[in-house]
């Protein structure tokens, strides 16, 4: 049996995980990176870079499991990116900023997340989430984001399959 360890404060870790959860998005060619902004990861949408704040990582110490939902989610907005017309690409930073596109682009990251086996992930990341983070930013990651119960309407249409 594997042991769901924390273990939080090592990139090397990351960087394991990440090639391992990559291997469900083949299409996709992505990289991590360090950079130093608030956000705990990021996808790029004009690089192949996914970004990530170590500082983060050290403070919030997820799961392994919780780690491979957030990949899971940040190579899933890759797709979505590609899946974009090119001049909403391009304004995507911008468009952003409106809490409805906000909403769109993480719900359909969400979704693809469990389209690609990460459902469960998904689900212990939002978990972990309200856990570590204060109401402020919890509330507003879930204003976005896919509920459990949507996550599990989605696993069982997958199932069906
Ligand atoms: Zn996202």
């Amino acid at each position: 049996m594997m042991v769901d360890k924390h273990i939080g404060n090592s990139s090397w870790n990351l960087i394991n995980i990440f090639n391992d959860v990559k291997k469900s998005f083949p299409e996709v060619n992505a990289e991590l990176k360090s950079f130093d902004k608030q956000s705990f990861m990021l996808s790029s949408p004009y690089s192949k870079y996914i970004f990530y704040n170590e500082e983060q990582l050290k403070k919030y110490k997820f799961s392994r499991t919780a780690l491979r939902g957030v990949i899971a989610h940040e190579l899933s907005h890759k797709i979505s990116y590609k899946r974009m017309n090119p001049l909403t690409r391009l304004f995507v930073m911008i468009l952003y900023q409106f809490h409805s596109f906000k909403k769109r682009l993480e719900q359909e990251a969400d979704t693809i997340t469990v389209q690609r086996g990460f459902g469960n992930e998904l689900k212990i990341l939002n978990k972990e989430s309200k856990q570590k983070f204060d109401k402020e930013r919890y509330s507003r990651l879930e204003s976005v984001r896919l509920s459990a119960e949507e996550i599990d309407k989605l696993m069982r249409k997958k199932r069906q399959k």
